[in-house]
């Protein structure tokens, strides 16, 4: 009897064991498959057109903005203002410039304040465009313990919108992780300076 109950127990956690590594090759399966329906986008994208009806958009004045939500909602893109207005996050995978590694510069896709530049960008499996470090003079710093987590809120120091998180899990030399939301991004290549 009980060396049945044992042969049953062993049985379960080997059952268990097969549904974890099924599960596990399941998973690992279709986040590649997402890696690999991300398509690079065009140059003509590239060159976001959120700014065009954007009278506060430049990348050379640095003053402080102080504008309404009400008033960006009708000026930005409704994915843009739902995330740098509202903290929102895009999906994994999902974003323009997760798997994306030209050379060039970023800047805030609400504003056109200086937020990275490409060289600090590196391959993190995480989903969202990834930074080691950031503009000093570009972003800044909020608690958030919004979803019942304790992080790190990166805010365009401009124009005070939401970027993305800062985490301490990323490589050399700064072991910092900037995971970024795409839609917060406006990216320049070097290509056209
Ligand atoms: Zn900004």
């Amino acid at each position: 009897m009980e060396i049945g109950i044992l042969f049953l127990r062993k049985f379960t956690s080997m059952k268990n064991l097969l549904i974890l590594t099924f599960m596990n090759f399941f998973l690992s399966h279709c986040a590649q498959k997402k890696i690999d329906l991300t398509q690079k986008p065009e140059q003509q994208t590239m060159e976001n057109s959120t700014h065009t009806n954007n009278p506060y958009y430049s990348r050379t004045d640095k003053t402080k903005l102080n504008v309404s939500n009400e008033e960006w909602r009708k000026i930005l893109p409704p994915e843009v203002y739902a995330i740098a207005r509202e903290a929102n996050t895009e999906y994994p995978f999902t974003g323009k410039y997760n798997d994306f590694d030209e050379l060039g510069e970023y800047y805030c896709a609400v504003c056109g304040n200086h937020l990275f530049r490409s060289s600090s960008k590196f391959a993190s499996s995480c989903g969202w465009p990834s930074f080691y470090e950031a503009d000093k003079d570009g972003v800044i710093y909020k608690r958030d313990t919004s979803h019942g987590m304790e992080r790190i809120e990166v805010l365009c120091k401009r124009c005070d919108s939401h970027l993305g998180h800062v985490f301490n899990d990323g490589p050399p030399p700064t072991g910092m992780r900037f995971c970024m939301n795409s839609a917060s991004l406006d990216f320049e290549p070097d290509s056209r300076k």
